[in-house]
């Protein structure tokens, strides 16, 4: 038997489905799509402190169901008042143990929510942004592995230490210590991954696309001194599902490697702007365009039929049905995952 190969897309198949990807994303619904997605929170604010802080509350709390997640960021929005960014520089300097009292979603508690808050105000009043900081940290990286071959391998590789650090920064801020001496750091830990564990950290992945990529009509573009380029697909089920659909990769493991070697197939597509199908791709399972269950009435009207090895053809004789549903209050947490 001929060995089983893993690796990124051809450079042939590359060609085929890059104009098939840019139809789906051109017929796409962006902004009803948005309303499914935790982006529209951050989405809400003008200023790039503001997205920047209340963007990192909403991937952090990303998990799970967004119609139990997304009230509860709700509630910690409204009591950050107006500007977000300005409550978590003032919480830094005079943390309130008794703050967001209302918060409570599975495995956070008020606790942790006052501690994510005093660390991103200690950041920013250390270094003027989260954005400056991350990209301080990335130009480290980058720095490091300098003799890397080729540039882009050089950006990915700056990546995941540069979020390691940065997540680490956030954890051991020394006003978040102080409002977890009762609580202890693990509630804070799962708001925050490490990176350099095994785990693909969709959350944190989907955050630095949130700030990195745009500009545009999904993306905030805050963070303009860290290239798209350097990015990582957030990995969720969808994601990695229709991904081994399409030969994006053939690993079935919810890894970080799995989500580089996606990458590194729809680097393929875009060198530039690697992660830019991800809204598109994931927004396809959430919708329920393309199913869980392989459903040859879906792969008929599918626009990626071409290039799709998990399509599914109709039994002959058998009658057309219309496509299902999509699933109610599905979005890309529910796949949950770090
Ligand atoms: S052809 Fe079918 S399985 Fe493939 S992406 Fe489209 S809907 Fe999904």
């Amino acid at each position: 038997m001929a060995p089983r190969r893993y690796g990124p897309l051809s450079a042939s198949r590359a060609r085929a489905l890059a104009p098939l990807l840019a139809r789906v994303e051109r017929g796409l619904d962006t902004a009803a799509r948005i309303g499914f997605d935790p982006v529209e929170l951050p989405r809400r604010y003008g200023a790039p402190a503001d997205q920047e802080v209340a963007g990192l509350f909403a991937a952090a709390l990303a998990y799970g169901r967004a119609d139990l997640f997304k009230p509860q960021l709700e509630r910690v929005l409204a009591e950050m008042g107006a500007s977000p960014a300005r409550f978590c520089e003032a919480f830094a300097r005079a943390p309130r143990p008794g703050a967001f009292a209302d918060f409570r979603y599975r495995f956070n508690q008020p606790a942790d929510v006052a501690a994510l808050a005093a660390a991103v105000g200690h950041v920013r009043v250390l270094h003027g942004s989260l954005g400056d900081r991350f990209a301080a940290l990335f130009r480290e990286e980058q720095a490091a592995v300098v003799g890397t071959r080729p540039p882009h391998a050089r950006q990915g590789g700056a990546l995941r230490p540069a979020l390691a650090r940065f997540a680490r920064e956030l954890r051991e801020a020394p006003p978040a210590r102080a409002l977890l001496t009762r609580r202890g750091p693990r509630g804070l830990a799962h708001l925050l991954p490490d990176a350099s564990l095994a785990g693909a950290c969709k959350r944190w992945n989907l955050y630095l696309r949130w700030m990195v990529r745009g500009p545009d009509a999904v993306d905030l573009g805050a963070w303009p001194g860290v290239p798209r380029s350097a990015l990582v697909v957030p990995l969720d089920t969808h994601v990695a599902r229709i991904a081994r659909h399409l030969r994006l990769t053939r690993r079935t493991d919810m890894t970080w490697r799995t989500a580089e070697e996606i990458t590194e197939s729809l680097r393929r597509l875009d060198p530039e702007d690697p992660v830019r199908f991800d809204f598109v791709l994931c927004h396809l399972g959430m919708s329920g365009a393309c199913p869980l269950r392989s459903d040859p009435a879906c792969c008929e009207v599918c626009q990626l039929s071409a290039a799709c090895r998990g399509r599914v053809r109709r039994a002959a004789g058998s009658r057309r049905r219309p496509a299902p549903p999509p699933p109610a209050a599905a979005t890309r947490a529910d796949s949950s995952g770090g």
